[in-house]
C-alpha cells in the first residue's frame, strides 16, 4: 500500500497490539491537520422501509414480514427538509430500502423539488443499486452525493451475507458508475459481521484504496432478531462480543483516517447504539461527520435495521441538539456549511 502504513502494521493495530493510544492520537492529528475540529452535519431522511432485497443481516429485508412498511410522500419529505434547513442543515441524505415504487421519474421529481427550494444544500442519495442511466438522471436532477456501502470486498464473504441474486461485481460497478458521473461517493461496511476476519478488512481497505471514495461509512454489525443472521447468531453466538466489535470499529475508523486523510467519515448511529458514547469515541478516533435523524418521529421505529436502534423517539431539533452536545463533549465543533470533501 502507498499510505505509509503497511498491511502488517494495520493488522497489528486492528488486533489491538497497536498500541491503541498511538493509533488514535495519530488519527486525531491527521484529522485536525485536514479538518481542524470541524464536524459536519448531515440530515438523514429515512423515506421508505420497503425493500426488494433480502440481505441476511438487515431488518428491513423483504422477507421480514413482521415489519410495518411505510413510505413518505413528497410533501412529507419536503417538510423534513424545511425543518432541517431551519435547524442549520445544509445536506439532506435521502436513504431508503430498494423500493421499486420510487421510479426514476418519482425520485427525480423529489430531488429536483428539493434542489429548487434549497439550491445552497447538497442532496445525498442512499437508495442502493440502480442503473447507470438512473444515477445519471438523478445527478441531472440535482443529487451530488451517493452513499452505497460495498459491504464486503471479498466475494466469499459477500456471498455469505447476501442471497445469490445480489452480486458484488454489480455493487462495485455501481460505485464506479457513480464516480464517473461526478458524484461524491461513499462506500463502507459493517464491522464484526458474522464470518468477517481481519484479513477481510484488509481486502476492504485495498478496495477502498482503488476506489478512492470521498466518504467512508462504517459501523458495527448489530443483530436484528427477525433476520437469518440474527436468528443464527442468537443460537450459536457467532461473531464478536459487543466490546470487541466497538473496539474494532474504533480502530478501523482510525486506520481509515490515516489512510484517507481527506475523507468524510461519519460517527454512525450504529456506533451510538452499541455504546451510549460510541459516537463521541468515533469522533475521537477520526470521524468528522454526524447524521442526526430528520425523519418524522412516527415512522422512526419502522426503519429498524437492527435491534434497539437509538434516536427513534426524538424530534429533529432534539436529535440535533443532543448531537451538538455530544460533539462538544468530545472536543469538536459542529459546522453547518455544506461540507464538501477536501481535495484528495
Ligand atoms: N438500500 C440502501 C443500500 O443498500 O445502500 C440504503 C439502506 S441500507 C439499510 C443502509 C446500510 O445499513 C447498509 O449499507 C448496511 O451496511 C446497514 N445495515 C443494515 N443492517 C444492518 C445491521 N444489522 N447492523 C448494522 N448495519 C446494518
Amino acid at each position: 500500500m502507498e499510505t505509509g502504513i503497511s498491511d502488517s502494521k494495520i493488522l497489528q493495530f486492528l488486533s489491538g497490539k497497536g498500541p491503541d493510544e498511538e493509533l488514535f492520537a495519530e488519527a486525531d492529528r491527521i484529522r485536525r491537520e485536514n479538518y481542524g475540529d470541524a464536524v459536519y452535519l448531515r440530515g438523514l431522511i429515512e423515506f421508505t422501509n420497503y425493500c426488494k432485497n433480502n440481505c441476511y443481516y438487515c431488518g428491513i429485508r423483504a422477507g421480514n414480514t413482521r415489519l410495518d412498511r411505510y413510505r413518505l410522500d413528497q410533501e412529507t419529505i419536503l417538510e423534513c427538509c424545511r425543518t432541517g434547513y431551519a435547524l442549520g442543515f445544509r445536506t439532506f441524505v435521502l436513504q431508503g430500502g430498494e423500493d421499486p415504487f420510487f421510479t426514476d421519474d418519482r425520485l427525480c421529481g423529489i430531488v429536483s423539488e428539493i434542489h429548487g427550494r434549497y439550491p445552497d444544500c447538497a442532496i445525498t442519495l442512499s437508495v442502493g443499486e440502480r442503473s447507470r442511466e438512473s444515477y445519471q438522471r438523478l445527478f441531472n436532477a440535482g443529487a451530488r452525493r451517493y452513499l452505497l456501502r460495498h459491504e464486503a470486498a471479498s466475494a466469499d464473504l459477500y456471498r455469505t451475507l447476501h442471497p445469490a441474486e445480489m452480486i458484488l461485481a454489480n455493487r462495485k460497478r455501481c460505485l464506479y458508475d457513480l464516480k464517473e458521473i461526478g458524484y461524491q461517493v461513499g462506500a463502507g461496511l459493517m464491522v464484526g459481521a458474522p464470518g468477517q476476519t481481519l484479513e477481510h478488512l484488509i481486502e476492504d481497505l485495498h478496495f477502498l484504496q482503488r476506489l478512492q471514495p470521498d466518504m467512508i461509512g462504517i459501523g458495527p454489525y448489530l443483530r436484528h432478531a427477525d433476520t437469518p443472521l440474527g436468528r443464527s447468531s442468537a443460537s450459536c453466538a457467532q461473531g464478536l462480543e459487543k466490546s470487541q466489535k466497538l473496539q474494532l470499529t474504533l480502530r478501523l475508523l482510525a486506520v481509515l483516517r490515516i489512510m484517507f486523510p481527506y475523507a468524510l467519515i461519519p460517527a454512525t448511529t450504529a456506533l451510538g447504539t452499541i455504546e451510549h458514547n460510541g459516537r463521541e469515541l468515533g469522533l475521537k478516533a477520526g470521524a468528522n461527520v454526524v447524521m442526526p435523524n430528520l425523519s418524522p418521529v412516527d415512522v422512526r421505529e419502522q426503519y429498524e435495521l437492527y435491534d434497539n436502534k437509538i434516536c427513534t423517539g426524538e424530534e429533529s431539533a432534539q436529535c440535533r441538539s443532543c448531537l451538538e452536545l455530544r460533539v462538544m463533549s468530545a472536543g469538536y465543533r459542529i459546522v453547518t456549511d455544506i461540507g464538501d470533501v477536501k481535495c484528495h
